[in-house]
């Protein structure tokens, strides 16, 4: 058998700290390695195997779609593409849509919307506030956007026109506005910067200072949507309505997509101004329908509620019993434990060895994003192991 990680090493530029495991197969809540060895996922892709692996709807729509149409242009009409425009515009306070492939794609896309808005209705403005801690992607321009040094530092100079300020201050959002402010950007829970909610009623005070100053909302739920924190899109539970919205992660099970969703105020795009090749594809589309139809179908809202609670109460138990561990936070199966020592490795290495993944979210914490489908089951076995990792790693300490 080849070896595949001495593979990498020597063929793939080393930019990610690999887990020492070959997956090659999944299904449901669990994936296999090159041996054969099973794990229950906890990471699902970063949050985007939302259906779990291999769910058969999305199997049966992209085998569907790849034996009919697998690409044209976006300068020809093409079904699965529309159908998932329509479906979730009726599922979201949106009114337009245009696909990208990524995460990043998105809200790159978004800014050039709200720069587009800034032109047209704002004499020009084109600045875009985003929050310390944020992370909205990995191009030039979304690296200045995500308030976080060591994306930015490597590629000085960074392109201009964002504002870092304080996350969860409205005050500092309300000093960093100006006449060149266009929008501010934001994730309604921070997901990479170390899954942190803000406070009840901060998005409502952000919602209501946009309005006063007339400037965009953008809220960036590509971790937060699709079910993830317990309701079809995080904005729901705030009780507030962004101008424009980027989707990516859990929309198509795990082929790529990213949309940019925007009201019809904020949907400024004219033709020529955005484009894409792969964008809206009819496979990416077919998946993301079936995904999105699945959730929306069945009761899988409801489990993401009702297991990330028991979830919760379980990784709250932990923290009762292990001194070490100095913070639970999350909504819907979207949670993070923190140490107070950098374990966070360790532990992912332990719980590896005993058959579970789950993500390093900073040296001091984990993160957990098991598929929305999972059981208590499966949230038991997983709370099993990571109990044994925990107290494995209090006997060598
Ligand atoms: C993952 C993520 C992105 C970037 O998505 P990619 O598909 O990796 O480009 C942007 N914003 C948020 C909130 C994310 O979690």
């Amino acid at each position: 058998m080849n070896n595949w990680q001495e593979l990498e090493h020597k063929y793939y530029m080393p930019t990610f700290d690999r887990i020492p495991v070959t997956l090659v197969k999944g299904q449901g809540a669990k994936v296999w390695d090159d041996n054969g060895k099973e794990y229950l996922d906890f990471v699902t892709g970063i949050a985007v195997n939302s259906l779990g692996h291999c769910h058969p709807a999305v199997v049966n729509a992209v085998t569907e779609q790849v034996k009919t149409l697998i690409h044209t242009s976006n300068i020809f009409y093409t079904i699965p593409q529309l159908k998932l425009a329509e479906l979730l515009v009726k599922h979201s306070c949106m009114d337009k849509v245009f696909f990208c492939n990524s995460g990043t794609e998105a809200t790159e896309g978004a800014v050039k919307l709200a720069r587009r808005y800034g032109h047209i209705h704002l004499k020009g403005a084109y600045e875009v506030i985003t929050g310390t801690g944020s992370f909205h992607g990995r191009t030039l321009a979304m690296v200045s956007a995500s308030g976080q040094a060591k994306f930015q530092e490597p590629y000085i100079p960074i392109p201009s026109g964002f504002v870092n300020v304080e996350y969860n201050s409205i005050e500092a959002i309300k000093a960093a506005t100006t006449n060149i402010t266009c929008a501010v950007m934001m994730e309604p829970i921070q997901g990479e910067g170390g899954v942190n909610l803000p406070d009840d009623d901060y998005l409502k005070k952000v919602r209501e200072w946009c309005d006063r100053k007339g400037i965009l909302l953008i809220l960036d739920e590509i971790q937060t949507g699709i079910g993830r924190t317990g309701s079809l899109f995080a904005y729901e539970q705030y009780g507030v309505e962004p101008d424009i919205m980027t989707l990516a992660k859990g929309l198509a099970s795990g082929i790529p997509i990213g949309v940019i969703l925007a009201k019809e105020k904020a949907s400024v795009f004219a033709q020529g101004e955005h484009g894409s090749t792969f964008g809206g594809n009819p496979v990416a589309c077919a998946a993301g329908y079936a995904t999105l139809k699945t959730i929306i179908d069945s009761d899988i809202s409801l489990n993401v509620k009702l297991t990330g609670q028991y979830l919760a109460r379980g990784l709250n138990d932990l923290k009762q019993r292990y001194n070490f561990i100095t913070d639970i936070r999350g909504r819907g199966l979207l949670y993070a434990m923190y140490l107070n020592k950098d374990i966070a490795k360790q532990l992912v290495l332990d719980c590896l060895e005993e058959g579970l993944l789950v993500n390093k979210l900073k040296n001091n914490a984990l993160r957990f994003m098991p598929p929305l489908i999972i059981g208590r089951d499966d949230v038991d076995k997983a709370l099993d192991i990571l109990d044994k990792a925990l107290s494995d790693i209090c006997l060598v300490q």
